[in-house]
């Protein structure tokens, strides 16, 4: 096959393909609020849902990013995200259980956040909410499932949500619009890196 054979050849695959993609494209017709659960044990899950609400911002949209459980934990976004106009940044957790020892205060912690998520949840004017780690709340019953996925199911249509956290309870991959589960297949702590800077926090 010549060269040019082969270019043309190229050219009718690329523009097969491309007409598939645009056919998918102009299918896509839906405009609506999405549940994301972003889950698994790789690295990268609240650095997506970050990454998500500089992108509202971008819009000149709202965004309410609640923080469950790690809210002692200094990460780089907050301090960035924090002084941009259109976003609120509510830590609702002093750390894991392992760090603080006191259930009692650890529910007390994540169920006042809750109350204020749900807030955001009836909001119509803010299109995203954030709810990082919520997954664990779930996880050690400090919320129940229903009560945690009565507000989200009640949200304003046009409201996207996302929700992140390791092990995802059914109930959010159910009723969520997308999921992806990051597959851990290496992370640098294992070799005895600590948390980077701008990488890890
Ligand atoms: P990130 O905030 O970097 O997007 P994440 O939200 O996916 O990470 P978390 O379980 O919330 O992951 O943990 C956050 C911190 O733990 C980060 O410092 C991250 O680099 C680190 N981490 C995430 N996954 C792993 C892993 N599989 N092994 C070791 N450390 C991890
Ligand atoms: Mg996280």
């Amino acid at each position: 096959m010549t060269d040019a054979d082969e270019a043309k050849r190229h050219k009718e695959r690329t523009s097969r393909h491309k007409a598939v993609v645009d056919a998918r494209i102009a299918a896509a017709q839906i405009d609506k609020g999405l549940l994301l659960v972003l889950t698994g044990n790789g690295k990268g899950k609240s650095s997506s849902a970050f990454g998500m609400a500089a992108r509202m911002l971008g819009y000149e949209r709202r965004v309410a990013v609640f923080q469950f459980i790690k809210g002692k934990q200094h990460v780089g976004e907050r301090a960035f995200l924090e002084r941009q106009p259109g976003l609120t940044w509510e830590v609702c957790g002093e750390g894991f259980t392992w760090d603080t020892q006191d259930r009692a205060r650890d529910i007390a912690f994540a169920r006042g956040g809750w109350a204020k998520a749900c807030a955001a949840l009836a909001n119509p004017a803010i299109s995203l909410v954030i709810l990082d780690e919520l997954t664990y709340l779930v996880t050690y019953r400090y919320l129940d499932i229903e009560e945690v996925m009565a507000p989200i199911l009640a949200r304003p249509p046009m409201q996207h949500v996302v929700v992140t956290g390791r092990a995802a309870h059914a109930a959010f991959e159910d009723a969520a619009d997308t999921v992806s589960a990051i597959r851990d297949v290496k992370h640098a702590f294992r070799a005895g890196v600590r948390a980077q800077e701008g990488i890890d926090r």
